[in-house]
């Protein structure tokens, strides 16, 4: 299943030095590269590994949905975390065992790479030990213009190895956006943040009210008086990133659950990427993303599994099988190649993995089917609707 190409039955995989060299028929390839070591994987997919594209590892310990099973919505739950957040040490031995556990489970699960965004140095520690690529973005916010000056200030004399990114339009302060992005551009890596979430986002951002306001202002978030910064006809959040200038290919909109179809067409001439997190817009009540509407705009966005404070479960496969139980008119293969090519590309890293095609690394996933299938289509449906502990073997793990 190379994902960028159409399923190939009894095809092969040639690996030389960690990169695929070539795939095609298996009968051709043994007879090309007679001195090859060939390795069989009988009844088995052989897949790309998968990318979650947008997780908070350090947040791992704080599992609301196994204190909650139920909130009314996204401001609930902010006030949740936050109250849950000033209770328990964010950092210490609780924290990076509870992390460390979702990352080994992602590894089992078969994600060769994770979009990881915190406040915290975490995530920069355990992506040394982790087989994969684990890219940490530290997250800002802030709307206050001390804040702003703050952050400035520590952006201008960072680290250049670190990646920078913003928390989200409503909690970050425009011209904080503005820099965190210039910064991105400038060191060329990817700038996630959180996009048209919950529907009280637009609301804030336009007119100034809504649950998502009162509460920010309740907790003296927001300097008064308060200027709706996309103050003309309900713009969305969207549009507002695109006044600010901040939508190009490296941006990743993640959720963009309330998005229009003008914004999705902003999203598209920008080429930004889209990274949807079913599970944990599931478990918020926020509402279903358009996806039909943005594949139909050639966006392939990327899947996430946001973290384990917003998601009871962390893996992919269920990301896919909740992505079709609400979409059952998509394409099961677009919704695999959400898993695997999309990441990739909304993390800047389709040279490296998400596909199995030429250059590409010859790690990837030997999946064992259990019953006999006669279409792609089939094996796409069997492997999307998945239940959610499917644990496939890694083939050239090392
Ligand atoms: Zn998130």
């Amino acid at each position: 299943m190379p994902v960028s190409s159409p399923v190939l039955a009894d095809g092969a995989v040639v690996v030389q030095a960690g990169r695929i060299v070539e795939i095609g028929p298996a009968a051709d390839l043994e007879h090309k590269y007679p001195a090859a070591r060939f390795r069989n994987h009988p009844s088995c997919a052989l897949t790309p590994a998968l990318v979650n594209a947008h997780i908070h590892l350090e947040l791992s310990h704080l599992r609301i949905p196994e204190q909650k099973n139920f909130v009314a919505g996204f401001t609930e739950w902010i006030a949740a975390l936050i109250d849950l957040r000033a209770k328990v040490p964010g950092t210490g031995e609780e924290a990076e065992a509870a992390a460390q556990m979702v990352l080994r489970g992602q590894h089992e699960q078969g994600v060769i790479a994770l979009g990881d965004i915190g406040n915290t140095d975490l995530g920069v520690r355990l992506a040394a030990d982790f087989p994969g690529i684990l890219l940490h973005f530290h997250e800002f916010l802030g709307r206050s213009a001390k804040t702003r000056r703050a952050v400035q200030d520590q952006i201008a004399g960072a680290d250049q190895n670190r990646w920078y990114t913003a928390h989200a339009p409503y909690s970050t302060h425009p011209e904080l956006i503005q820099a965190l992005k210039e910064r991105a551009r400038r060191l060329g890596h990817p700038f996630p943040l959180h996009v048209a979430e919950s529907g009280a986002e637009a609301e804030m951002l336009s007119h100034g009210r809504g649950e998502l306001y009162s509460f920010l202002a309740g907790r003296h978030f927001l300097e008064q008086p308060y200027q709706p910064p996309a103050a003309i006809d309900n713009r969305g959040s969207v549009q507002y990133l695109q006044e600010l200038g901040v939508l190009d290919e490296g941006t990743v909109c993640v959720h963009c659950v309330h998005v229009s179809r003008t914004e999705a067409q902003t999203l598209a001439a920008a080429r930004a990427k889209v990274c949807l997190c079913p599970g944990s817009n599931r478990y918020l009540r926020v509402g279903v993303a358009p996806v039909g509407m943005l594949l139909a705009l050639n966006i392939l966005p990327a899947l996430g599994t946001d973290s384990a404070a917003s998601n009871p479960v962390l893996s992919l496969w269920r990301e896919m099988r909740l992505l079709r139980a609400d979409h059952p008119e998509i394409d099961p293969a677009k919704i695999f190649a959400m898993a695997t090519l999309g990441g990739a590309l909304a993390l800047g890293l389709d040279e490296q993995i998400g596909s199995l095609a030429l250059g590409r690394t010859g790690r990837l996933l030997a999946i064992p089917l259990e019953s006999r299938l006669n279409s792609a289509e089939q094996l796409y449906e069997l492997l999307t609707g998945n239940n959610q502990c499917l644990q496939p073997t890694w083939i050239n793990e090392q």
